[in-house]
């Protein structure tokens, strides 16, 4: 596996590659993270082993896409156990960039037109955050160049921000986003997830007992109920607090108030839990 700290390398590394190669069938995977990965993460890294001739992962706490100060220092990094993890899932590439090799001495944030996606749900709770996103992506995509791009459907708005983001400047790259794993009780995996006290992370199954019994309600009863109905049971849980549950389109992100209204739902929940801001999704179609 090759780890590499500089742009230039290992866009030049890949370039070469990909120059070397004689088969047209030849593929570059890439996994962009922000490290302390967990299973969630290598099974991206496992899907783009299997799908492509050759993988590569980044790893960068992109402090652009944190409006949260506290949020970006407290962020978890071990790179050693990454790099270990990685080279056990067959990751080719490691690209571990400081700030300056991603966005230069003197970085003037850019405006992505997403069609108002980036305002929304987590948009509209931390502002600037996909745009942050939308900078760091664009960026890796241009450095690394892949064919295929895995994501996790564990941040849901955000493969549909990068799904329009690669649509409207054409950036020819394809998205696989992939299923969430989650721990044994159900909690979806994430590096966040070290932050709650061990009885939390026990017992933080009714998130995602929450998104299922919205799923099992489809139909039998008024959407509108279910929402509050689950919202009342889980803000009476101490130490927890709903952020937000709602159903929206899966393309364009608007809340639905009846069942009909839209045939790719999804439920999206936020919970703040001892302070953790934990986020989970169940596509209802
Ligand atoms: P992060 O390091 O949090 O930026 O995540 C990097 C990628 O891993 C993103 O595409 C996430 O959606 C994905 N991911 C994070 N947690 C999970 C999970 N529990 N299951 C599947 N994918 C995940």
């Amino acid at each position: 596996m090759k780890v590499f700290k500089e742009s230039k390398t290992i866009k030049l590394y890949l370039q070469k590659l990909k120059f070397s190669q004689k088969s047209s069938n030849f593929t570059v995977g890439f996994v962009p993270t922000m490290g302390a990965l967990h299973a969630g993460h290598i099974s991206l890294i496992e899907a783009s082993v299997k799908n492509c001739s050759i993988t590569v992962c980044s790893i960068f706490v992109n402090p652009e896409q944190f409006n949260n100060k506290k949020d970006f220092e407290l962020y978890p990094i071990d790179i050693a156990n990454d790099l270990e993890i990685l080279e056990k899932a067959g990751c080719d590439v490691v690209f571990v960039p400081n700030y300056e090799e991603i966005y230069g001495r003197n970085y003037l944030s850019k405006d992505y037109d997403i069609d108002g996606l980036d305002l929304i749900l987590e948009g509209a709770n931390r502002p600037g955050h996909f745009q942050g996103v939308c900078a760091v992506v664009h960026r890796l995509l241009e450095i690394v160049n892949p064919n295929d791009l895995f994501l996790g459907q564990k941040d849901f708005q955000q493969t549909v921000v990068l799904q329009r983001l690669v649509d409207k400047l054409n950036l020819g790259v394809k998205l696989t986003i992939m299923p969430i794993i989650r721990e044994k009780n159900g909690l979806a995996m994430s590096s966040r997830n070290v932050r709650l006290s061990e009885y939390a992370r026990e017992n933080a199954s009714f998130i995602y007992n929450s998104l299922l019994n919205v799923k099992h309600s489809i139909g039998n009863t008024n959407l509108q109920d279910v929402l509050k109905n689950e919202i009342e049971k889980i803000n009476n849980i101490p130490n927890v607090e709903v952020e937000y549950l709602t159903v929206v389109d899966g393309n364009f992100l608007q809340s639905i108030n009846n069942w009909d209204e839209s045939e790719r739902k999804v439920a999206l929940i936020v919970v703040k839990y001892e302070g953790v801001r934990l986020l989970d999704n169940v596509l209802l179609d």
